[in-house]
C-alpha cells in the first residue's frame, strides 16, 4: 500500500496503518522484550525461520514502522534505523566489506564520515581511496581494485555543498560490480531520490532534516533491492554463502531483495547493537510528518539568503547550488529540481578572526554543532566539526579554512538577513 501514495502522504501516513481499534498515532513500544506461548516458536524466531519480535536490540515495532516510512519515501524495498548517522554509514559499509577489503569514496563528505572511513575503518583492515567526485569516469575507475566492495558519496556534501553526479558514480560502481552507497542526509527523499539515478543503498543521519527539530540523534539505511549480489557472488560471500552463525542460512537465497537489510539486522545489529531507542524513533516520526512542508521552506529561505549574501561587499564567496554562479547549478537542477536544502557555505573577506567576530555578533542565529533543523544556525567547520583534519585534508574534503556553514532555518527570511546584516564587519 505504501508505495502507491505520494511522498507528501507517505510523510504523514507511511509506515503505520492502524487496524480497527488500534491507536491512530504510532505508539512507542517501550519494551525490551516480547512474550511467546511456546519455547519452540521463540526458537524459530532465533533461527530466522519466522519473523517476529523478540528483543529490541534486533527489532522493535515502533522503529520498524518508522524505517518502513523512510524506505517508502526513498522508493526502497527495506530499511532499518540505527542509533546515529555514523552507525548507519558504518553498518552500510561493514555489511559488505571486511578486513582485507577496500572502498572508493568521494573526498567531499561529512568530517565524521571522513574520519570513520579514513582512520577507524583502516584500523579494522578496510582501506579507503578518497577520490575527487568531480573527476571523470576514467579517473574514478582507476581508484578501483580487485578487492573493492563499494563506492560511497553524499548527494550534497556537508559542509561544502558539492552536488554528487549520482549517475556517473553509479555507472562506475556498477562497471566494477559493486553497489553505490549514497548518504542522502542533506537532500532528503523530498528533494532527491538517489535510487532513481542508480544508487543501490541510501543512508541518512535522521538527526538532521528528517527529525528537523534537533531533538533526537538517529540514522537510517535503505536498500533499493536492485543490486544483484548473486551475480557478483565471489565479491560478497557474506550475502551469498552460508552464515555459520545462523546454521548455514544464505541471505541472498533465503531473503531475496531483503537480503542486505536482513543481514545488517541479524548480524551487525545483533553483534554491535547500535539500535535507535523507540522513544527517539517516535520523535523522528513526528518530524517526518512535516518534512514535505519544511524542505521547500528551507530551500526558498536559503535561496533568498544566498542571493543576498552574494550581493554583499564583505562576502568573498558563496557556494549554494541554487545560485547561477555555482559550479553545481546544472547538477542541482538535474538531481534536485525543486531545491537542494537549506545549507549555504560562504566565506567572508578578511581574517579568520573577522569570521569569528561576525559569528559572535549574531543574535537570532546561534552558533551550534548542528545543521539542518528548523532554527537557523552557523558553524565554522575548520575550528569545530572538522578540527581533526589537517589543512590538506580540509581542502580535499571541500572545506576552505574560511568556510562558514550557515544552516538556514524556517523562520521569516527577512529576520535571518537582518541578523546577518547587523553582524557583518563594516
Ligand atoms: C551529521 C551527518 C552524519 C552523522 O550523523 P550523526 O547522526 O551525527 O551520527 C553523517 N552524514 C552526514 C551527511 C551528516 O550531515
Amino acid at each position: 500500500m505504501d508505495r502507491k501514495l505520494s511522498r507528501e502522504s507517505l510523510c504523514v501516513q507511511g509506515g503505520w496503518q492502524p487496524k480497527n481499534g488500534e491507536p491512530r498515532v504510532l505508539p512507542i513500544i517501550q519494551s525490551t522484550t516480547f512474550k511467546y506461548d511456546s519455547s519452540e516458536q521463540m526458537a524459530r524466531l532465533f533461527d530466522l525461520e519466522e519473523s517476529g519480535y523478540f528483543y529490541t536490540r534486533l527489532q522493535n515495532p515502533t522503529n520498524d514502522a518508522v524505517a518502513a516510512k523512510i524506505a517508502a519515501l526513498e522508493g526502497g524495498v527495506a530499511g532499518m534505523l540505527t542509533s546515529s548517522g555514523q552507525a548507519a554509514n558504518f553498518y552500510a559499509v561493514m555489511n559488505i566489506a571486511e578486513a582485507g577489503d577496500h572502498i572508493v569514496c568521494s573526498s567531499t563528505i561529512y568530517g565524521g564520515t571522513f574520519n570513520l572511513f579514513g582512520v577507524t575503518l583502516k584500523k579494522h583492515g578496510v582501506e579507503v581511496t578518497f577520490v575527487d567526485p568531480d573527476a571523470d569516469e576514467e579517473t574514478l575507475s582507476a581508484a578501483f581494485r580487485p578487492n573493492t566492495k563499494a563506492m560511497f558519496g553524499e548527494t550534497m556534501s556537508n559542509p561544502g555543498m558539492n552536488v554528487l553526479d549520482i549517475e556517473k558514480f553509479a555507472k562506475v560502481a556498477h562497471a566494477h560490480g559493486v553497489p553505490l552507497i549514497v548518504d542522502n542526509t542533506f537532500a532528503t527523499p523530498i528533494n532527491c531520490r538517489p535510487f532513481e539515478w542508480g544508487a543501490d543503498i541510501v543512508t541518512h543521519s535522521t538527526t538532521k532534516y528528517m527529525d528537523g527539530h534537533a531533538t533526537a540523534v538517529g540514522g537510517a539505511i535503505v536498500d533499493s533491492g536492485n543490486f544483484d549480489w548473486d551475480a557478483h557472488a565471489e565479491k560478497f560471500p557474506g550475502l551469498t554463502t552460508p552464515d555459520d552463525s545462523y546454521h548455514g542460512l544464505t541471505y541472498s537465497k533465503a531473503f531475496g531483495k531483503g537480503a542486505y537489510i536482513t543481514k545488517a539486522t541479524a548480524q551487525l545489529m545483533r553483534d554491535l547493537g547500535s539500535i535507535q531507542s523507540p522513544m527517539n524513533a517516535f520523535l523522528l516520526n513526528i518530524g517526518l510528518e512535516t518534512l514535505h512542508l519544511r524542505m521547500p521552506r528551507h530551500c526558498s529561505n536559503a535561496q533568498k539568503v544566498a542571493e543576498w549574501l552574494e550581493a554583499q561587499p564583505q562576502v568573498a564567496w558563496v557556494n549554494y547550488p541554487g545560485l547561477k554562479s555555482s559550479k553545481y547549478y546544472e547538477l542541482a537542477k538535474k538531481y534536485a529540481p525543486n531545491g537542494t536544502c537549506g545549507v549555504i557555505a560562504f566565506g567572508l573577506k578578511g581574517s579568520r578572526k573577522d569570521a569569528e567576530e561576525f559569528m559572535d555578533r549574531l543574535k537570532m542565529i546561534a552558533i551550534v554543532t548542528h545543521v539542518a533543523d528548523a532554527r537557523t544556525c552557523v558553524l565554522h567547520p575548520a575550528s569545530h566539526t572538522h578540527r581533526q583534519l589537517s589543512d590538506e585534508q580540509l581542502i580535499q574534503a571541500g572545506v576552505a579554512p574560511d568556510l562558514i556553514r550557515l544552516s538556514v532555518g524556517i523562520e521569516n527570511p527577512d529576520d535571518i538577513i537582518a541578523d546577518l546584516s547587523q553582524a557583518f564587519p563594516r
